[in-house]
């Protein structure tokens, strides 16, 4: 089977977030099961292995009425063929995105995905396309392409990484990025709620709708979830897949991280993992202490990640016998109060607003714990990172996360983590002070940390899940 991954962001080249590690891991997965890979991505600024690009070819495209310049460049990466479509003017500025043209700037990217297709003859069974920014290529295949026929026969499969982020945009645009006819605004099939709606295109003209877990996939079914869009969700309920994403056990590696200072595996674990707390407290300026229980949090500082839960209980948590390392990056909203925080209780809670890989895989290798409440969770990653280095998730009971972290039970001893049920800061305190009383008892936390790194949470199972879903299309 061959097929074309597009996408806005793929590991190890460019990352904002989970998007790109699902892109960098689920091709290579597939390829182990011998198929056939090709991600297409914008070539920006900023990208790391740059140097290993590869000029192919250039050619012109229309985005609208705009005809545009558009070189692609190839590189290999774990048997994963990858594409990058250059345009200086839409891709060569600094990050991914927050453009004020960001619609116009991936209306271009989209068109440039399905010429790169018969440019250089990569026609696939699937073309796999990931969230806003690649949604209208379905439109545009069905709408368009379709008729041609080199194109004819191709399946089309859309994935919801997180539906909050839906490509809202002024009906106008529609032509005029696009090139295509209002009318498929005024007939619905691209419009929601008064807008232009990209996302809710892709659930309409997709042949088939995955999403990353099986518990968002019955969330977005409903008002609370659904952002506007459970109506159209419902409707295509029966090509609506939800799939949990998997880590990459080759790169999320306790046992040969380079990032941190002691390696370590489920053998080992009981004796080394204390070292990497020790060099983190130090690091973050926390007193070193290896029986204080090590709470790590790493996040975008945004309302999704359950920032108002962390903030209004941070005084009560600074009383217990606790200490708090927080990475994250975002919304000034919730960096404000949270400096305030870090500045009055400097001995048991550091804060480092940035965006630092290094450090996060130091906090998932030398915390005890790692907090992740959200409001909502696609998937998530980071609760399976840190299940991966033997640190405790306490997580909300929602979307992956609850597909992901087994709860403890401590009278048949099993689980993974702790989880709690409603968006509620009692509710969150209280399972932080339950996990903190089972830490006291070592063969109890033994025991978990055990089960928590033998989760098998890798993407075998997943690959062979997309798998099964193509293949029902194929035939
Ligand atoms: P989302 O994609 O919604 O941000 P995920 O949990 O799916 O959440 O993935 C987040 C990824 O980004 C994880 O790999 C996490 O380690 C990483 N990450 C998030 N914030 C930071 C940060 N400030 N520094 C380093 N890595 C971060």
């Amino acid at each position: 089977m061959r097929i074309v991954f597009a996408t806005s962001e793929a590991n190890p080249y460019i990352k904002s977030g989970g998007l790109a590690d699902v892109l960098g891991s689920l091709p290579k997965a597939l390829v182990q099961k011998g198929h056939e890979c090709i991600v297409v991505l914008p070539k920006y600024q900023d990208m790391k292995l740059a140097d290993t690009l590869e000029y192919v070819m250039s050619y012109d495209i229309w985005v609208g009425w705009r005809k545009c310049y558009c070189g692609v460049f190839k590189a290999e990466y774990d048997g994963v063929t990858y594409y990058f479509i250059d345009n200086e003017q839409y891709f060569r500025r600094p990050g991914l995105y927050g453009y004020d043209d960001d619609n116009e700037r991936f209306a271009y990217f989209d068109f440039a995905v399905l010429e790169l297709l018969s440019h250089v003859d990569i026609k696939p069974d699937i073309l796999h396309l990931h969230d806003w920014q690649t949604a209208m290529i379905a439109t545009l295949y069905k709408e368009r392409y379709a008729y041609y026929e080199y194109y004819q026969g191709i399946k089309v499969v859309f994935t919801i990484h997180n539906i909050a982020y839906q490509g809202k945009c002024d009906p106008a645009l529609l032509s005029d990025h696009f090139g295509l006819d209002n009318y498929l605004y005024y007939n619905g099939n691209c419009r929601n709620d008064g807008c232009f709606n990209m996302m809710k295109a892709a659930i309409f003209y997709s042949d088939v709708i995955t999403t990353v877990s099986p518990t968002y996939a019955q969330e977005i079914l409903t008002d609370s979830f659904g952002e506007g869009l459970q109506s159209i969700l419902q409707m295509r309920r029966h090509d609506l897949y939800g799939i949990l994403n998997g880590v990459d056990y080759d790169t999320i590696n306790p046992s040969t991280d380079p990032q941190i200072v002691e390696h370590f595996d489920e053998t080992t674990v009981d004796e080394k993992k204390v070292a990497n707390k020790l060099a983190l407290q130090k690091e973050c300026g926390l007193p070193v202490d290896p029986d204080i229980p090590l709470i790590g949090i790493v996040t975008r500082l945004t309302w999704q990640k359950g920032l108002d839960l962390i903030i209004n209980r941070m005084d009560e948590l600074m009383k217990r016998d606790v200490q708090v390392v927080i990475l994250g990056a975002g919304d000034l909203k919730y960096e404000e109060p949270l400096k305030g925080f870090a500045a009055y209780h400097n001995q048991k809670l550091s804060l480092n607003l940035k965006y630092d890989f290094g450090l996060s895989c130091r906090i998932y290798a030398g915390c005890d714990m790692f907090l992740m409440p959200s409001l909502f969770e696609p998937c998530g990653l980071s609760q399976m990172m840190s299940l991966r280095y033997g640190t405790i998730p306490i997580v909300r009971e929602t979307g992956g996360l609850k597909d992901s972290v087994e709860p403890y039970n401590e009278f048949e001893n099993t689980g993974t983590g702790f989880s709690f049920k409603n968006y509620n800061a009692h509710e969150m305190m209280e399972i932080i002070d339950y996990a903190l009383e089972v830490y006291k008892d070592k063969d109890k936390w033994r025991g978990l940390v055990h089960r928590a790194m033998n989760a098998k949470l890798d993407w075998d199972k997943s690959a062979d899940a997309y798998l099964k879903v193509f293949n029902s299309l194929l035939d």
